[in-house]
Order: structure tokens, then C-alpha cells, then sequence
């Protein structure tokens, strides 16, 4: 019998030490061990210090190869929209100062989606993909045209009520919240529409960094209505609070930590989901040492809640990061892509065009087609090129992801790649040591966390929740 040359086994294997312990770690599953046993730590240092098998070690390495876990792909035939998104007011009333979409009009005349236009592209993407996960609704303000969102939200419950589609998206709006529109109650009980509201900390950065179009602050009038909305739903809403951090929150000495508290603590949103201003703007712009330095401090905010027992407190700060570093619960398109947008996910903007997400409406040539009029985007010329060039950024084929420890949990957003250089685009940069110190940090935390409080790590898990907007 030829000898197993155990070459696929050598490629997928690291050992990491984490503080004081020696791990296993499979990249291809982000399958993590702890290492006790000397027998296995010399077959499996042997093995992937490319020293010759010692026949001993033979029946190990069988061993552990049998035991890792198989790694996950898309599913053949995986036909499910994760996310459409639609851009029902390429209007705003605010002037937020990193705004990348030109004051919401994306490079446009203002303007509003019309009824059938939005009704158009449930249709297309439904005809296409049996079942849509997630309606979002995004602008400009999505609340200058709350009209056509309730009128998507009949159509789709119609739809679902007659048969004629397996499940109810949910529903979501990202907003400034400056407008309370009348029908908001109705909305949020009837179709239970999750709001996601923009707010970049307390009033005097908020206010400059978010000015309404007049030049006032928006502050005032957000705050107001979340109160208005929170009393309506017994506090339920909204359901999170998407902030933007900036150079300006770290030459005003607010930290990241300090956004947390203020929407958690003072707004009593229970979600916060903080990126890091994109933007040329050298006043605006944060470093990644920045941004990864105030992450670690949210993340050890949370780890100290945990060993207090405090578990309201780590879901808060904590579970979304450590969420990042467990691929078992991820969805299928996670362990290859980056994100779904343009293979499983796609805006709509207000004339019907379709783009892979609206971080692209506004750049003709990622324009993949109208819902509304030829050439639609299925298939076509510029909707195969830009699948390709979405898929070929994927850390599953990219030569230097391939070797890279973090592969399978890796986070970025293709946008900003493909936007700052359509050519070369490249998910690899400085940023990656950054990235991956963060998540072996985060698996050695999690470890630590499960050695010393083992029931608490458990009643963590059976409540584990996050929630994502782009
Ligand atoms: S950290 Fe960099 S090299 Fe590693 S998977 Fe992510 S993008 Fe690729
Ligand atoms: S991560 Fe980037 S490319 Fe993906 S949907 Fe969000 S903005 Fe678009």
C-alpha cells in the first residue's frame, strides 16, 4: 500500500499558541482544538514543520484527519436573494458630511421610486430567486417616500397571503429618523418593518457630522422620534443604530466604546453596528490601528461583562464580534464570499436600475441592467463581468487568502475595493495583519471564556443574535 503523504492534511493545519495553551487550528472550517496530548503535538508539529512522517505518527494523523470537520461551500443550485434593497427616495433632508451617494441623489436629480417601479423589482428578483430574506429599504431618506414602502410591504404579504411566495421577507429601513411619518405606528405593528436609525454619538458630534440640509442639526429631531417610537412600542424599536466612526469622534475624545453606551445606555438601542468612515477626507478619515484599537476595547468592555455574568451586557458588546469567528452558524454564502452583493444580494435604485448594492448606484458601469425596461440583468454581458469580478475577490481563490489563517471568517466590503481601483481590485492590504489579530484574539477569548465560566458560555450561546445592514 503507497504511504499517505497526508499533503492535504499538512496544507489545511496551523499550531497557534493562544497564551498559554498550544491549539490546532483547521483553515479550512475555523475549527479550533486544544492540544494536551504530547503524542499529537509531536505527530502534527512533524507534519506541518514538513519533517518526514515518523511511521508512529501515522495512525495519528489518520486520526485527526478523520476528525476535522468537513468545510462548507455553497450549496449546488443555492437559489435564495438574501438581500434586495431598494432605493425608494434618492433624496435627503440631510446633508451627513461623509455621504458617499452626493446628499442621497447618488449624482442624480432628486428623486422618488414610483409605485410601479418598486413593484417591478419584488416581481423580477422573485421570478428569479424563490425566496428574498430581507426587504430593505434605503435612500437618501427611505421616509421620504413612506408611501411606496407600505405599498411594497401589501404587495409582498398579498403575495405570501395567496401562495404565491414560501416566506415573508423582513423587513427592514435604515433612516435618519428626522421625519415621523403618520403612518410609521401602523407600519411597525402591521408588517413589524425594522428600523435602523443613523445616529454617530451624542448631539454636539452628531449634529456635526449629520446637519440637516438647512444646516441644522438632525439630533433634536431623531432623538424625539425614537422616544416617540419606543413608547409606541413598548421600547422594541428601533431594533438598532448604525453609527459612522470618524477622525472627528477621536479628536473630540469620544470613543468607540463611548458610541456604544450613549446608544445603548441613553437611546436604549439595543444594537449598535459601528464601520469606519469610508472617505478620502484626511479630516474625517480614521487609521486601521484606530479603528482595530477601539474594537479591542469594546470587545474586552464585553469580556468583563461576561466574567461578571453581566450576559446583557456582552450580547451587546461582545456576541456580534464573536459571531464573526463562528463559521458552524453562518449562513451558506459566508464561508466563500466576502459579501453577497451582486450574487445573492442587489439594490434597486429609484428608476429601476439594478446594481450589485447601492455602495455602486451612480457608477454606470456597474449598472447591471432595469427591472423596468431591456436589457434586463438576467442573464447579460455586464451582469456575468461584474458576478466575476464580485466572485473573483472571493477568499476562497485569492492567492493570498488562500494561506491565510482567518480565510473562512475574513470580513471586508468589495465596494470599497472595486471602487478605489476597479483594475487591481484586492480584498489584501495592510488592514489584513490587523484583521487577523483581531480574530485569533477574539478565538482565544472565546476559549478562555468557555475554561472559566463553561455554564455562562453555554447560556450565551442559546441566546446569540446580531443583526447586519450594509
Ligand atoms: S486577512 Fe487578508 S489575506 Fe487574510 S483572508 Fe482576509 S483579505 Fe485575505
Ligand atoms: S459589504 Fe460592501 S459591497 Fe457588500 S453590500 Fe455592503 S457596501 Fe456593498
Amino acid at each position: 500500500m503507497k504511504d499517505h503523504d497526508f499533503n492535504g492534511l499538512r496544507r489545511r493545519l496551523r499550531i497557534v499558541s493562544l497564551g498559554q495553551r498550544l491549539t490546532l487550528l483547521d483553515v479550512d472550517t475555523f475549527s479550533w482544538f486544544v492540544l494536551t496530548d504530547p503524542r499529537y503535538i509531536a505527530a502534527i508539529r512533524s507534519l506541518v514543520e514538513d519533517c518526514a512522517i515518523d511511521p508512529e505518527h501515522t495512525s495519528i494523523l489518520a486520526e485527526v484527519e478523520r476528525m476535522l470537520p468537513t468545510p462548507r461551500s455553497i450549496p449546488e443550485g443555492y437559489h435564495t436573494l438574501d438581500r434586495l434593497t431598494l432605493l425608494v427616495t434618492q433624496a435627503c433632508n440631510a446633508r451627513c458630511v461623509y455621504c458617499y451617494a452626493d446628499g442621497g441623489s447618488y449624482g442624480s436629480n432628486p428623486m422618488l421610486m414610483a409605485p410601479t417601479t418598486a413593484r417591478n423589482a419584488v416581481r423580477y428578483f422573485l421570478q428569479r430567486f424563490p425566496q428574498i430574506k430581507q426587504i430593505q429599504f434605503f435612500g437618501g431618506e427611505p421616509f421620504l417616500n413612506t408611501s411606496v414602502i407600505k405599498y411594497v410591504m401589501e404587495f409582498v404579504v398579498d403575495l405570501y397571503n395567496k401562495g404565491q411566495i414560501i416566506s415573508l421577507p423582513r423587513f427592514t429601513v435604515v433612516t435618519n429618523l428626522t421625519t415621523f411619518p403618520p403612518e410609521l405606528p401602523d407600519l411597525l405593528e402591521e408588517f413589524r418593518l425594522q428600523l435602523v436609525v443613523s445616529v454617530d454619538g451624542p448631539a454636539f458630534i452628531h449634529d456635526q457630522l449629520r446637519p440637516l440640509a438647512n444646516g441644522k442639526g438632525s439630533f433634536e429631531r431623531m432623538y424625539r422620534h425614537v422616544r416617540r417610537i419606543q413608547q409606541i412600542t413598548d421600547g422594541r424599536q428601533p431594533v438598532a443604530a448604525e453609527a459612522t466612526y470618524t477622525a472627528k469622534h477621536v479628536r473630540r475624545g469620544i470613543s468607540l466604546l463611548e458610541i456604544y453606551r450613549f446608544v445603548q445606555a441613553d437611546l436604549g438601542i439595543p444594537d449598535v453596528i459601528v464601520t469606519p468612515v469610508e472617505t478620502d477626507d484626511s479630516t474625517l478619515k480614521i487609521t486601521d490601528e484606530t479603528w482595530y484599537e477601539s474594537i479591542h476595547q469594546v470587545i474586552q468592555l464585553g469580556y468583563r461583562a461576561f466574567c461578571e455574568g453581566d450576559l446583557v451586557r456582552v450580547q451587546q458588546y461582545l456576541s456580534p464580534w464573536l459571531k464573526g469567528v463562528n463559521p458552524e452558524n453562518a449562513e451558506p454564502w459566508e464561508c466563500e464570499l466576502f459579501c453577497t452583493a451582486g450574487v445573492f444580494s442587489f439594490a434597486v435604485d429609484a428608476r429601476g436600475d439594478i446594481y450589485p448594492c447601492q455602495r455602486f448606484v451612480g457608477h454606470p458601469e456597474f449598472r447591471l441592467g432595469s427591472t423596468v425596461a431591456a436589457p434586463h440583468a438576467f442573464p447579460s454581458d455586464i451582469f456575468e463581468q461584474t458576478r466575476q469580478k464580485m466572485t473573483s475577490l472571493i477568499r476562497k481563490d485569492h492567492p493570498e487568502c488562500l494561506s491565510c489563517p482567518i480565510r473562512v471568517v475574513c470580513a471586508g466590503c468589495p465596494a470599497q475595493w472595486i471602487l478605489a481601483d476597479s483594475v487591481s481590485a484586492s480584498p489584501v492590504g495592510p488592514w489584513c495583519e490587523q484583521k487577523r489579530k483581531l480574530k485569533i484574539d477574539l478565538v482565544a477569548l472565546s476559549l478562555e471564556m468557555q475554561e472559566k465560566h463553561p455554564e455562562r458560555w453555554h447560556q450565551l450561546k442559546s441566546t446569540e443574535a446580531a443583526m447586519v445592514t450594509c
